[in-house]
């Protein structure tokens, strides 16, 4: 590593390291979600960041960014990826790529349009989604599909489906349930509702650390730029698409405020982790558990916002002597 390199890495160090710091003061953490008990069990004090920047390839991790936690909707960047590779682009014709303005686990949009989902990032469209990958397996091999995609992308095969919050999802899963319900009502699902939802639950229950998760956002971070760190597999255009439903799409009906605030990519899950992109400069994940009234992060958003001001990120301008 050349003398600036170096210099850049502790630079960005110090920052995280002192975003961390602040936020781990704050006494309004959001609450954490419940309505998964196990999920309620997490210790809302944890606070993890970590960022990958393309150019070194040398993750920053600071606070709880080792420690795993329920990656939750946060697959479902990853399972849509999964199902573009399996089906390409015949997948749109069973859920569409608008925002949905509704609450993630909403059903009503799904009767006026006829089962098919507003977006794959939606509770409705990854159960469609989990339909797609699971066409021709057992839900135990579609989720070990998911798992190798999670444990490639992160580069460590130590990421893992943490059973017991996908046993607890199952005890309580009725809402997702009536959404698959309806659309095999609608003719928009293939499988058995109990084996679609078990691959579902099953991908939201994936357990990784912000180290894990920040490096497999690499992808999206690397997209076009042909270097080590990118997975060949996924194509530039496809990444890309990716990163346009993650910013229209990504934070449920909170995703316009998102974009207004932080203006990156990103996906948030109901554990309490988001994982954000820079494209071409690097990828990030942050975790807090606790939640804000539409089931994102509270601290996280926060020290995504603080980490783009103080950097200059943006999709809409950089501000290049920032970072
Ligand atoms: N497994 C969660 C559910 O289906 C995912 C929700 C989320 O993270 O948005 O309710």
């Amino acid at each position: 590593m050349s003398e600036a390199s170096d210099a850049k890495h502790r630079r960005l160090q110090e920052l995280v390291d002192d975003i961390v710091a602040r936020l781990a003061k704050e006494t309004e953490r959001g609450e954490v979600a419940d309505y998964i008990p196990e999920l309620a069990k997490v210790d809302p004090n944890r606070f993890g960041m970590a960022i990958v920047p393309v150019d070194t390839g040398r993750a920053v991790v600071a606070g709880d960014g080792d420690v795993p936690f329920s990656i939750q909707s946060i697959s479902k960047v990853f399972s849509l990826t999964l199902a573009l590779e399996k089906v390409g682009e015949a997948l749109w014709k069973r859920v569409n790529r608008e925002p949905s303005g509704d609450p993630f686990n909403s059903i009503v949009q799904l009767e006026y349009e006829k089962g098919v989902p507003r977006n794959p990032f939606i509770n409705a469209g990854a159960i469609v989604v989990a339909d797609v990958i699971m066409e021709g397996l057992s839900p135990k091999d579609a989720t070990n599909d998911m798992l190798g995609l999670c444990r490639r992308l992160a580069h460590d095969g130590s990421v893992y489906v943490d059973r017991n919050v996908a046993r607890s999802e199952r005890l309580t899963g009725a809402r997702n349930r009536a959404l698959a319900q309806f659309m095999a009502a609608e003719g928009n699902l293939r499988g058995s509702v109990e084996d679609v939802v078990t691959t579902y639950f099953n991908h939201c229950s994936i357990a990784m650390t912000c180290r894990q998760l920040a490096t497999a956002g690499m992808y999206l971070a690397c997209a076009g730029i042909p270097i080590g760190a990118t997975d060949a597999s996924i194509n530039a255009d496809r990444a890309r698409r990716l990163m346009a439903l993650m910013m229209t799409c990504g934070q449920y009906d909170a995703s316009g405020e998102f974009a207004f605030r932080i203006g990156i990519p990103s996906k948030s899950g109901v554990g309490g982790g988001i994982l954000a992109v820079m494209p071409g400069v690097a990828s990030i994940a942050v975790w807090s558990p606790g939640l804000d009234a539409k089931g994102n992060s509270l601290l996280g958003t926060r020290a995504l916002e603080e980490l783009v001001r103080a950097t200059g990120w943006s999709v809409f301008g950089r501000i290049p002597d920032r970072d």
